[in-house]
């Protein structure tokens, strides 16, 4: 994946304070090429790659992770925005009914499927009177195919005509929607296996018949460099205002979706994840993001580290570690950064080549709830126990469980906890020094 990718390259940079020109055109190249291998088309890709690489250049390295990772968390940011940022688009469909809405697409997208799709969504949650309508006089089966998914949606179908023109059937769908009082007509046009004139010259005169509230982009996800001809092609002709994405229950990477967005400017709207009526969902960015990235929890950790861990401190402790110098009062400001984060183990269990040291911590018993209690019982002692837990005797620990309610085998808990934490942190330390890991556990 793209970020196993990554996280290689950055693998041969170590000690670097921020990100360099060099380190983020090498990363560039990854990235290029699993966009490429993703579908998204070139054009796309160069453009799309110049943004993330002007972003990334000089940004701080987070010591909690590694490079990569951030150039990857700065990837899938860029992803999103050239997505459509955060939220689903809604169908513009308040407009005086009867509000045409009209697909079109290359043939076997799936514009037929999905005006039934539509069509259920529109009756079930708006509660909308729909007509769907076929104006593809090309294949034989075309209109009754539309018929029979009106029946199954439990909407209405326009009677079918034969000899009848595309344009003249969206002419008769308009008239029958107003005079029967619908709220919404689809209009459901012909495809296509390539993009030609004579499709181009019926869609344009379908839409100067009708004048579309929507005209609908319907594309396969599996679509790859030849995306961008049809979104242009399309998208010059009509004027697409949205775009829905087929089969994205396949393996497809979802690519499409961003040449889709960056050629035609239209918000993806829906997405299709099936071949049933029901299959079908409003587009969410991330979660395309992240097929596109196939990169797991990587985003969320560098997320959680850039909100909680402070670089300094984090910085000031590397340091004493080095030195042996690591001190309950540095375990407190440890404990109260990683009850922050959550889990030790969890956030161990996101990181690449952890593994063991999650095993140790694992068998250490560091759960959330213990931290908390062994913070508690540091900020009972004075400063002086802190910085020098040997001199915490009998007597003083009497006192310092008395102090936050909890028992003096507690404390010896926690005393004995960081003593193992401490001699960890060294062995960690080491192998930091081996060049091993970077930096130490933020
Ligand atoms: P059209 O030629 O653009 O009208 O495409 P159709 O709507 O006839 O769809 C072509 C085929 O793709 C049909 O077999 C559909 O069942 C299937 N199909 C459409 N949308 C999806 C989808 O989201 N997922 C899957 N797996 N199949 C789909
Ligand atoms: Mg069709």
């Amino acid at each position: 994946s793209l970020s196993n990718r990554l996280s290689s390259v950055f693998d041969r940079l170590r000690g670097r304070g921020a990100l360099s020109e060099t380190d983020v055109l090498e990363a560039m190249r990854e990235v290029r090429l699993a966009l490429l291998e993703a579908d998204v088309a070139l054009p796309v890709v160069k453009d799309f790659v110049t943004k993330v690489r002007d972003r990334a250049v000089g940004v701080e390295v987070l010591r909690a992770v590694s490079p990569g990772q951030q150039v990857i968390k700065i990837v899938n940011d860029v992803l999103i925005e050239q997505l459509g940022g955060e939220g689903a688009v809604p169908l513009n469909i308040n407009v005086p009914a009867p509000v045409p809405v009209l697909m079109v697409g290359l043939q076997g997208s799936g514009k037929t499927t999905t005006a039934g799709k539509i069509a259920l969504m529109l009756r079930t949650k708006e509660r909308k009177r729909v007509l769907l309508a076929s104006l593809d006089t090309q294949r034989p089966a075309a209109q009754l195919q539309l018929a029979q998914l009106a029946e199954r949606a439990e909407v209405s179908s326009l009677p079918i005509v034969q000899g009848q023109t595309p344009v003249q059937i969206a002419t008769r769908a308009m008239d029958a929607g107003r005079r029967e009082g619908f709220d919404i007509v689809i209009l459901d046009t012909a495809g296509r296996l390539s993009i030609d004139e004579e499709l181009m010259d019926e869609v344009k005169a379908i839409r100067a018949a009708t004048n579309p509230a929507e005209t609908l982009l319907v594309v396969d996800a599996m679509t790859g460099q030849d995306a961008v001809n049809t979104a242009r092609a399309f998208n010059e002709a009509l004027g697409v205002t949205g775009i829905v994405m087929t089969r994205m229950d396949g393996d497809a990477r979802g690519g499409a979706a961003l040449s889709m967005r960056a050629i035609t400017g239209a918000p993806i709207k829906l997405t299709g994840s099936g071949e049933k009526l029901d299959a079908m969902e409003p587009f969410h960015p991330e979660r395309i993001a992240s097929r596109i990235l196939g990169m797991g929890d990587i985003v969320s950790l560098v997320e959680k580290a850039a909100e909680t861990i402070d670089r300094e401190e984090a910085e000031k402790l590397a340091v004493k570690m080095a030195k042996g110098k690591f001190d309950l009062e540095d375990y407190a400001s440890q404990l109260k950064q990683i009850g922050k984060m959550g889990s030790i183990s969890g956030i161990l269990g996101m990181l690449p080549g952890m593994g063991k040291i999650k095993e140790q911590l694992n068998g250490a018993n560091l759960d959330t709830k213990i931290l908390k209690r062994q913070a508690a019982i540091i900020s009972s002692m004075t400063v002086a126990e802190r910085r020098d837990p040997d001199i915490i005797k009998a007597s003083r620990k009497k006192r310092i469980a008395a102090g936050c309610g909890m028992t003096v085998q507690e404390v010896n808990q926690l005393l004995k906890q960081f003593e193992q934490m401490s001699t960890m942190m060294k062995r960690m330390n080491k192998l930091g020094q081996k060049g091993m890991m970077r930096g130490g556990l933020g």
